[in-house]
């Protein structure tokens, strides 16, 4: 995969990437490394595709390791920064990706779905915050993700859209306690990208009208979504703090 920036552009500089194994936060890895960082490609059931990502991630010269991590658990949240040190002595870049997401209607919405999603998209993000600061230095990059679906009403998404309003929101509230020590943290959102966690239920119809939703008619590409994110962990981005990048083609 060509660099986003230049192949020197992250070198020094480790990176955690939750929830890598596929999809975006695959994506974003395999873009780190190209970029010159090292890279840790976190998972909690999936060790094969992580094995897999580090592999092609090394086969194009890049230095990655996979860890496993549940997100969902503070244990494992601190379980995996440490191991981080471990491996590579520093943090310097942290990516909230791991996010899970079902639509439901209102009524059909379980306690079990609500818990599920905030444990894992809200919770997760925030406790990986957390442990991450007290490794991150001046220069220290906190990139989350959310969803471009806030800007929306779609029936069905209310759970997994209050979860990333809690996610942009711990972004805004972090960022003044997080300046002082050198620390930026920003969001992306997404619009609607080609991968399983959009794909899943849905049908070719709906898939078409989603589609024609942003200004290009076409689907996002995870691809598509790695500049913005490699440009907030950039020394670049230094001034911006607090902000959430709807990355979406115009999706509206
Ligand atoms: P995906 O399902 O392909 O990837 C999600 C990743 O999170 C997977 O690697 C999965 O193994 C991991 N994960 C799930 N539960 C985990 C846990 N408990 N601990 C650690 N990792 C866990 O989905 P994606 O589309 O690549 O989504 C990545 C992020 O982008 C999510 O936060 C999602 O909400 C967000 N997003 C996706 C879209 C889209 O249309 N695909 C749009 C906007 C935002």
């Amino acid at each position: 995969m060509n660099p986003i920036f230049h192949s020197g552009a992250f070198a020094g500089k480790t990176v955690v990437v939750t929830g890598s194994s596929r999809g975006i936060g695959k994506k974003m890895a395999q873009a780190f490394a190209a970029s010159g960082a090292n890279v840790v490609v976190n998972y909690s059931g999936s060790q094969q595709q992580a094995e897999e990502t580090v592999q092609q991630i090394q086969d194009q010269g890049g230095q990655a390791v996979a860890i496993r991590a549940d997100l969902s658990s503070i244990a494992d949240i601190r379980a995996l920064f440490d191991q981080t040190l471990e491996q590579f002595g520093r943090l310097d870049i942290l990516v909230n990706n791991a996010g899970i997401m079902n639509t439901l209607p209102l009524a059909q919405v379980t306690e079990e779905d609500f818990d599920r999603h905030f444990t894992l998209n809200a919770k997760g993000t925030f406790f990986a915050c957390q442990a991450a600061v007290e490794h991150l230095g001046e220069g220290g990059r906190i990139i989350n993700i959310s969803t471009s679906v806030i800007g929306g009403m779609l029936p069905g998404y209310s759970v997994y859209a209050g979860t990333k309003g809690a996610v942009e929101q711990f972004t805004r509230q972090l960022a003044k306690e997080l300046g002082p020590k050198g620390i930026t943290i920003n969001a992306v959102a997404p619009g609607p990208v080609n991968t399983e966690l959009f794909l899943e239920g849905k049908s070719e119809q709906q898939i078409a009208g989603i589609t024609g939703m942003n200004a290009f008619g076409r689907l996002g590409e995870t691809e598509d979504i790695t500049g913005a994110v490699l440009f907030l962990a950039s020394e670049e981005a230094r001034w911006i703090t607090g902000q959430t990048l709807r990355v979406n083609g115009g999706f509206n």
